[in-house]
C-alpha cells in the first residue's frame, strides 16, 4: 500500500504533542500546538497537527498508515469514543473523536487511548529502541521486556505492557495502584477510600506536604532544600522516595516486570528521584532476603526527558489499529478492532492535566 508512516498525539490539558514515527519506527518529526478546550477545537487542533507533521516529515497523508490519540478523560478504545475528558472541556456526552477526526484527514484510520496507556507503550518502544541487539522488520511487533510505566502526577498509576501488549484488565483497572490502600488510619481520598498509596506518592502529595513558595515547582524546591541540609526537606523527601518505592515493590511482586520507568511531572527531576528512590528500595529490601534476590533498584529507571513519550506511543498504537482495521474491513467505522474492552479509569484520578509542570514533556 506505500504507507508506512504512523503519527501519534498526545492531547493534554494545555497543549498537544505530535510524532510522526517513519517505517523503522524512529521519530522523524514532532510537534507542539496549544490545545483549544472543546469537541471541536479539539478535533481541530488534532487535524492540524497532523497536517503539521505530514508536511514536517515531508510525506503525504496517503502514505501515513494509522494515528494513535493518547487522550486524558473515560476512553472506550474499542469504540474509539472518550467522555469526561475535563480538562478538555469534554464533559458528559460520549464524543467519537476516532470517526471525527479520521474524517478530517482523508480517512487515515484512528484509534483513541487513555493518556497513561500510551505513555506506556511510548516507554517500551523507546527503550526498545534504545537496546540495539537486534534489528526489527517494519511494522514489528517490539520484542519488549515486561515494562509498567508510573505516573506520578496529579496522581499515582502505572501503565503496563506485558509480553508486548498493553494490559488493561477487563474494566480498564490494571495498574489503578494509587488507590490501593496503605495506611487505614490516613486522608481521606477523592475515590472514598483512605489512605490510598496516591495521598504519599503523588505530585500532589508531594506539593501538599511542601509547598513552593520560591517560584519553582515544589519537588525541585524539596530536593533542592533536602540538598541543603534542612532536616524537614530531608525527612519529606525520605517519605515520598519511600512511597514511590512501595509503589515499585507492589508493581513488580504483582507482575514482575522487567523495566518500573518513573514519568508524569515529578520524573522532571532526573537523576536526584532515581536515586532517592533507589535508595529507599536499598532501605525497604534490607533484613529480607527475598525482596534483596529481586534487585528492585536495577529494574527502576527515569523516563526518557525531552521526548514526547506518550506521542511516541500512540503512533505505535496507531499502527496496530491500522493492522487490524485492515484485516477486517475497510470503511473505517471501528467496528473491527478487536473486542479491547472499554478503558474507564477512575474520574480525577490519575489524570495530571492541572498539574503539569510548563515543561511537561513526558504527560501524566
Ligand atoms: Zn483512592
Amino acid at each position: 500500500m506505500g504507507a508506512s508512516y504512523t503519527i501519534g498525539l498526545d492531547i493534554g490539558g494545555t497543549k498537544i504533542l505530535g510524532a510522526l514515527l517513519g517505517p523503522d519506527g524512529a521519530v522523524v518529526a514532532q510537534v507542539r500546538r496549544p490545545t483549544v478546550r472543546g469537541a471541536e477545537g479539539v478535533v481541530a487542533g488534532a487535524a492540524q497537527a497532523v497536517r503539521d507533521l505530514v508536511d514536517l516529515g515531508g510525506t503525504t497523508l496517503a502514505r501515513v498508515a494509522g494515528v494513535g490519540l493518547g487522550i486524558p478523560g473515560i476512553v472506550d478504545h474499542a469504540a474509539g469514543t472518550v467522555r469526561h475528558a475535563v480538562n478538555l472541556g469534554v464533559d458528559g456526552s460520549e464524543l467519537p473523536l476516532a470517526d471525527l477526526l479520521s474524517a478530517e484527514i482523508d480517512g487515515v484510520p484512528v484509534v483513541v487511548e487513555n493518556d497513561l496507556n500510551v505513555a506506556a507503550v511510548g516507554a517500551a518502544h523507546l527503550l526498545e529502541r534504545d537496546t540495539p541487539v537486534h534489528h526489527r522488520a517494519a511494522g514489528a511487533a517490539p520484542q519488549s521486556e515486561d515494562l509498567a510505566f508510573v505516573a506520578l502526577g496529579t496522581g499515582l498509576a502505572a501503565g503496563l505492557v506485558l509480553e508486548g501488549d498493553l494490559r488493561r484488565g477487563v474494566s480498564g483497572a490494571a495498574g489503578e495502584i494509587g488507590h490501593v490502600p496503605i495506611d487505614p488510619a490516613g486522608p481521606e481520598c477523592a475515590c472514598g477510600q483512605r489512605g490510598c498509596l496516591e495521598m504519599f506518592a503523588s505530585g500532589t502529595a508531594l506539593a501538599t506536604a511542601w509547598p513552593a513558595v520560591h517560584g519553582k515547582p515544589s519537588p525541585v524546591e524539596l530536593f533542592e532544600a533536602a540538598a541543603a541540609g534542612d532536616p524537614g526537606a530531608v525527612a519529606v523527601k525520605a517519605r515520598f522516595a519511600g512511597a514511590v518505592a512501595s509503589a515499585v515493590r507492589l508493581l513488580v511482586l504483582t507482575v514482575d516486570v522487567r523495566h518500573v520507568v518513573l514519568g508524569g511531572g515529578v520524573s522532571q527531576l532526573g537523576e536526584p528521584l532515581l536515586e532517592a528512590v533507589q535508595d529507599a528500595l536499598h532501605e525497604q529490601a534490607e533484613g529480607s532476603p527475598f525482596l534483596t534476590s529481586l534487585a528492585l533498584h536495577e529494574r527502576v529507571r527515569i523516563a526518557p526527558q525531552g521526548v514526547p513519550v506518550a506521542a511516541v506511543g500512540a503512533a505505535v498504537l496507531g499502527r496496530e489499529g491500522a493492522s487490524r482495521r485492515g484485516a477486517v474491513a475497510t470503511d473505517g467505522d471501528g467496528g473491527g478492532d478487536g473486542g479491547r474492552r472499554a478503558s474507564a479509569r477512575v474520574p480525577g484520578g490519575p489524570d495530571d492535566g492541572g498539574h503539569d509542570w510548563p515543561h511537561d514533556e513526558t504527560r501524566s
